[in-house]
């Protein structure tokens, strides 16, 4: 049985997260920890929200501790949750290179998994976007996502760029040095690739890579329609969590 915390358990990840452990078979709920709803029962147990993670793990016998909360708090709760040699599975975005960095060097003996996007679309998306990239020329990304999103670009986004990159031969790039007349018009840019962000009421996450060469477009689009989508996806990393060594970046990794 594995016990686990969930850290942001008010939020709209975090409620979904607890119902999936609730239902998971060998899991366990044992603590549920957020900066809103505090005292808030959990439906079926006989937990309430806290608002001190800190307290929280040094009470209970905890195998991993689940976070979707804040790109401004994420970092401050992997390094409680490590020096508390406790296992991670992290979906909070706003996660940097040096971020990771320091990740790897806190990691010691525990296992941490950071997943941008937990929807096996979305993997499959970037998987396609990196393969793609070494026969196209260029490449623009646009990401889509609900209205209450706070930080931008997307996760997924600046992970996509990433991995495209590694394939993107840079010489092929054609663009000008455009003149922008509204500053932002041409978006933001992440190893070189142009990222815009759409934030509307209505959407939960969407995503459009698209690549251009002579003659032709490719396009690679990835939409999850309710939150729902994640749950398999951080399913299966409580599965894997015991299986990885250190820090894994990316549900990619973990994948068959
Ligand atoms: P949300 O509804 O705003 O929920 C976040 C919750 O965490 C809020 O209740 C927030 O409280 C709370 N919180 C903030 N700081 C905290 C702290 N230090 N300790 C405990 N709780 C804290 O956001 P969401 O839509 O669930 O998304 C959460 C994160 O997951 C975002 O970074 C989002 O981009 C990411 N996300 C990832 C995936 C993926 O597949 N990896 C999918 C969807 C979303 P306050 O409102 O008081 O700050």
């Amino acid at each position: 049985m594995k016990k686990v915390v969930v850290n942001g358990a008010n939020g709209k990840m975090g409620k979904r997260v607890v119902d999936l452990i609730l239902n998971k078979e060998n899991t366990e709920l044992v603590g549920v920890c957020d900066k809103k709803g505090i005292d808030k029962k959990i439906k079926s147990t006989n937990l309430k929200i806290k608002n001190n993670l800190s307290q929280i793990l040094d009470k209970k016998e905890i195998d991993v501790v689940i976070d979707f909360t804040t790109p401004a708090s994420v970092m401050d709760n992997i390094r409680i949750v490590l020096n508390n040699n406790i296992n991670m599975i992290v979906g909070t975005t706003g996660i940097t290179k040096d971020n990771l960095d320091e990740i790897k060097n806190i990691v010691d003996n525990t296992k941490i998994i950071i997943a941008p996007n937990f929807a096996l679309g979305a993997v499959l998306m970037m998987k396609f976007s990196k393969k793609a990239a070494k026969y196209m020329d260029d490449v623009e990304i646009i990401e889509l996502h609900h209205d209450q999103k706070i930080d931008s670009p997307s996760g997924t986004s600046i992970r996509t760029a990433e991995l495209i990159s590694e394939n993107l031969e840079k010489s092929k790039n054609t663009k000008q040095n455009y003149i922008e007349s509204l500053t932002g018009a041409r978006g933001a840019q992440k190893e070189d690739i142009n990222i815009h962000s759409v934030r509307l009421k209505g959407l939960v996450a969407h995503q459009e890579v698209i690549f251009g060469t002579e003659g032709q477009t490719l396009k690679i689009k990835h939409d999850s329609y309710d939150r729902s989508s994640f749950m398999p996806g951080v399913s299966m990393a409580i599965d894997k969590i015991n299986e990885i060594k250190g820090l894994v970046y990316g549900l990619e990794n973990i994948l068959d």
